[in-house]
């Protein structure tokens, strides 16, 4: 059985972007549009020898009380069950938010190990930035960018390594 990985975070931090890096097709939607991508969605990763099925999901919001929101934190969490590791992504130039927080709880609620990972830190030299996501207490942040391609081998590496 190969290893499942899934991308966990709130909308727009850039799941779908690494999904398609990972799995170097562009069959997850991108978008500008928060939130678009509604449904899980498999792919095969494949990272030098490493090889894995990533599962894309919608956004997390597991306090939004209605309707899509709902359904898409029920789809998150089936994510997670299915998952042997979750790549929870926070947004390296936003900081963090109330929603990761929210994310955060919900993850460790569900006690599957996790890395995370912060995305769009192309050209962000001063790492020192990314230590505002200590307190949502994963321990290391991992700065990333799916969009350009940096930090994704030693991504799967670190995510793969402990399994
Ligand atoms: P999702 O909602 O979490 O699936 O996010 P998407 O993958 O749809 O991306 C949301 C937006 O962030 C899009 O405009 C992407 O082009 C942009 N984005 C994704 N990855 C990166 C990155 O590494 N750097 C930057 N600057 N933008 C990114
Ligand atoms: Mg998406």
């Amino acid at each position: 059985m190969k290893p499942v990985i899934a991308l966990v975070g709130r909308p727009n931090v850039g799941k779908s972007t690494l999904f398609n890096r990972l799995t170097q097709t562009r069959d997850a939607i991108v978008a500008d549009f928060a939130g678009l991508t509604r449904d899980r969605h498999y792919g095969n990763g494949r990272q030098g020898r490493h090889e894995f099925i990533v599962i894309d999901t919608g956004g997390f919001e597991p306090d939004a009380g209605s309707g899509i929101f709902k359904e898409m934190a029920k789809q998150t969490r089936q994510a997670v069950a299915e998952a042997d590791v979750v790549i929870f992504v926070v947004d390296a130039r936003e900081g963090v938010s109330a929603q990761d927080h929210d994310i955060a709880n919900e993850l460790r609620r569900l006690g599957k190990p996790c890395l995370l990972v912060a995305n769009k830190a192309e050209g962000m030299r001063d790492t020192a930035r990314l230590a505002e996501f200590y307190e949502l207490g994963f321990g290391e942040v991992h700065g990333i960018s799916a969009a350009h391609g940096q930090g994704i081998r030693s991504l799967v590496e670190l995510a793969l390594e402990p399994l």
